[in-house]
């Protein structure tokens, strides 16, 4: 195993032993470990049923997170760790969730109600053993992504695995094997039954992962079900001064072409010419698209800003800088900046050699900007609305337009932002 476990699992496994059950590390952790990855989380899997492990370890804190489904949280030297139960799942009656669970004492069992073969594997971190029934470990060294049983049947049972498969192929570059691939083109429809948040959790590690482009070109079907805003884009011929170009492949071309990771960053490429097919700017329908899949609303925010902002020419100025940084913020223009880039590349070389296309000047501009401080912005301009209105100017409207004024008068150097000088400034202008 490339990845050690940390001391709270080995700790966690090796009490629930000396209490005479079995337990091992499980599902992800232990697929990352095999591919020499840093697990996000290590969870534990175990015959003991919940009320036992909450006993067992009433020394710790433990938290029952799912306790219907088996899992309490342990916190053990400083981590929490899921522990769950051996359990198997119940029917499936709304492609979603199992109606119940039934626990077991067969680890096998555990490991087949898991989603694919390289996900369904246990490993007990003391001597090393894998337990692996569904071949996982030969599909991790193939880098392949296979369903644990019939991939139609696993599907229609919980259709989220769909959008997973596509995930674990993107974030981990695997293939998905052929059964599952024509499974997941067949059950794509089902995935408008899940929850806009279980949809965005992998939506997010989708989009940010090295085969991100692979799975948006090879199944479309998918995206056209949990973003249809893009559906539009497929197939639409678009044209620059030089070439003729697919809107959807573009799209997806720039998103290769980004490396950052950043999930803002990341979904304001996708969602940026959503407008495009109404000749709309995309804002409003990347907002929209954005709260169905339960966003956060700091994050809408700021994707929805970039994808309006996209579209707009920066000048090549430090006042244009100046005023954007000004607006938006540092982080936001440096994502802005990093949206460009990845669209600059995707256009063809004639298109990139335009002035617009040249993102590495603006950068440039920015990094003298950055270097003067805080932008100047209306939260910290040396007057307020009250100086404003002390000049005799009565509330309304007027204040907020002699401010913003005043700001852009400090942007462009004009006028230092400094009490006196604007309060003069404005004398000027009532
Ligand atoms: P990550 O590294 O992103 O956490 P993960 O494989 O750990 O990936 P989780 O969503 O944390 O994924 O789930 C933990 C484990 O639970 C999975 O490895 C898998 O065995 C099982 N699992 C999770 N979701 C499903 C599902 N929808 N259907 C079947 N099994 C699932
Ligand atoms: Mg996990």
């Amino acid at each position: 195993m490339k990845t050690g476990a940390p001391n709270g699992a080995k700790m966690i496994i090796e009490r629930l032993r000396e209490a005479g059950y079995e337990a091992y590390a499980v599902g992800g952790c232990v697929r990352d470990a095999v591919l020499g990855r840093q697990p996000e989380d290590w969870d534990i899997t175990t015959s003991a049923l919940p009320e036992r492990v909450t006993e067992l370890f009433s020394d710790l804190r433990v938290v029952p997170t799912g306790i219907k489904h088996g899992t309490v949280t342990v916190l053990a030297d400083g981590e929490s760790f899921e522990v769950t139960t051996y359990r198997v799942d119940g029917e499936y009656s709304d492609h979603r969730r199992p109606e119940s669970v039934r626990f077991t004492a067969s680890l096998e069992e555990d490991l087949a109600r898991r989603d694919f073969t390289i996900n369904a594997m246990a490993w007990d971190p003391f001597t090393d053993e894998i337990v692996d029934p569904f071949g996982g470990m030969r599909d991790i060294e193939d880098r392949t992504v296979r369903c644990v049983g019939e991939p139609e049947k696993r599907f229609s049972e919980d259709a989220l695995r769909v959008l997973r498969a596509l995930r674990f192929s993107s974030v981990l570059d695997f293939e998905i094997e052929e059964k599952t691939a024509r499974a997941v083109r067949e059950m794509a429809g089902d995935l408008e039954k899940i929850a806009g948040e279980r949809i965005r959790a992998e939506l997010v590690k989708l989009i940010t992962g090295r085969g991100a482009a692979r799975a948006l070109l090879e199944y479309r079907e998918v995206f056209a079900v949990i973003l249809p805003e893009l559906e539009p884009l497929m197939g639409l011929e678009m044209h620059d001064r030089f070439e003729y170009f697919d809107a959807y492949e573009r799209t997806v071309s720039a998103l290769e072409s980004y490396r950052g990771g950043d999930p803002v960053t990341a979904a304001a490429i996708l969602l940026r010419n959503v407008g495009v097919p109404t000749g709309t700017n995309g804002e409003k329908l990347a907002r929209e698209a954005l709260y169905r899949l339960r966003y956060p609303l700091d994050e809408i925010k700021k994707i929805s800003e970039l994808v309006k902002y996209s579209g707009e020419y920066i000048l090549h100025t430090k006042k244009a800088v100046r005023r954007l940084a000004s607006a938006l913020g540092y982080e936001q223009v440096s994502r802005l900046l990093e949206l460009k880039r990845a669209d600059a590349l995707a256009m063809c070389e004639a298109e990139r050699a335009r002035p617009w296309a040249d993102v590495d000047g603006i950068s440039r501009i920015f990094e003298e900007v950055k270097l003067e401080g805080e932008p100047p912005s209306l939260k910290n301009l040396a007057v307020s609305g009250g100086d404003i209105m002390a000049l005799g100017v009565p509330k309304g409207k007027r204040v907020g337009e002699i401010l913003s004024s005043l700001l852009d008068a400090v942007i462009d150097e004009e006028c230092e932002n400094e009490k006196e000088a604007l309060i003069e400034r404005a004398r000027e202008m009532l």
